[in-house]
């Protein structure tokens, strides 16, 4: 442990702490830059001494100072899942443009499952920004050819339209949103061709786990409608870190 590890995963604390704050207020229409933090029971306004990603957490008991609401056990779970992951990537990847670039896909897929989970929403105008920052840092840094990255649009966006109309028509009701198809677009615009499809396969895996899962906890009951995107976030993260050595442990196991 050096002092650049630590600062980069204290950056990514932050940033952790930041995305709660994303994956609250934008679904809520309120300002992501504007106004102070404040506890969703009482009001209080949270001074920054008591907004210390995970230490604040840990130093109240996971209660609200002013009125003893208990706080979401998100808040620190993401800061702490923020941080190791952009510590992760940064050893990955060290200080790059393909940091800079991968760091925006793995943050804006943070903030799109906690607002799909919650909202069951994928909104549009955060994969528009997701995609635009993509654009300005892959043409600065030259992370991934923009035909690759094209192609990756195309081809993720394309299979997963025509896998949700294909389960829409099988299962007459709408099994996929056109969330999950734009959120496949604008991620195979970061994994290029060579990868989404590997990692569409594997968000179908984790979403079926997942699914079977919730049905197992809620005893034989499937929820009516279950948010795909967390699914596939963590199908899309775990194919950035892993994608090579899991596809050959695929084929060991199933070959
Ligand atoms: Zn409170």
């Amino acid at each position: 442990m050096d002092v650049l590890n630590v600062t980069i995963f204290i950056v990514g604390l932050l940033f952790g702490s930041f995305l709660n704050v994303c994956a609250y207020r934008i679904p809520r229409k309120e300002s992501i830059i504007w106004g102070r933090s404040h506890c969703p029971h009482c009001g209080h306004v949270i001074p920054f001494y008591y907004n210390i990603p995970l230490i604040s957490f840990i130093l109240l008991k996971g209660k609200c100072h002013y009125c003893g609401a208990k706080i979401s056990w998100q808040y620190p779970i993401v800061e702490l899942l923020t941080g190791l992951l952009t510590w992760a990537l940064f050893l990955k990847m060290g200080i790059s443009y393909a940091f800079i670039f991968y760091l925006i896909f793995i943050y804006f897929l943070i903030v799109i499952a906690l607002i799909d989970w919650q909202t069951k929403l994928i909104l549009n105008k955060i994969l528009l920004v997701m995609l635009i920052l993509g654009i300005v840092v892959n043409a600065i840094g030259h992370v991934i050819p923009f035909k690759d990255a094209g192609i990756g649009a195309v081809v993720g966006g394309g299979t997963m339209f025509l896998v949700a109309y294909l389960g829409n028509r099988i299962f007459k009701k709408e099994a996929m949103g056109m969330g999950d198809v734009k959120l496949a677009f604008v991620s195979g615009f970061f994994l290029g061709w060579q990868l989404i499809l590997w990692a569409l396969y594997l968000g179908f895996v984790i979403a079926l786990l997942g699914i079977g899962l919730i049905w197992l906890l809620r005893r034989n009951r499937i929820p009516k409608q279950v948010p795909m995107g967390p699914f596939f976030a963590l199908g899309f993260a775990l194919n950035l870190f892993y994608g090579r050595e899991l596809l050959e442990l695929y084929f060991k196991l199933f070959s």
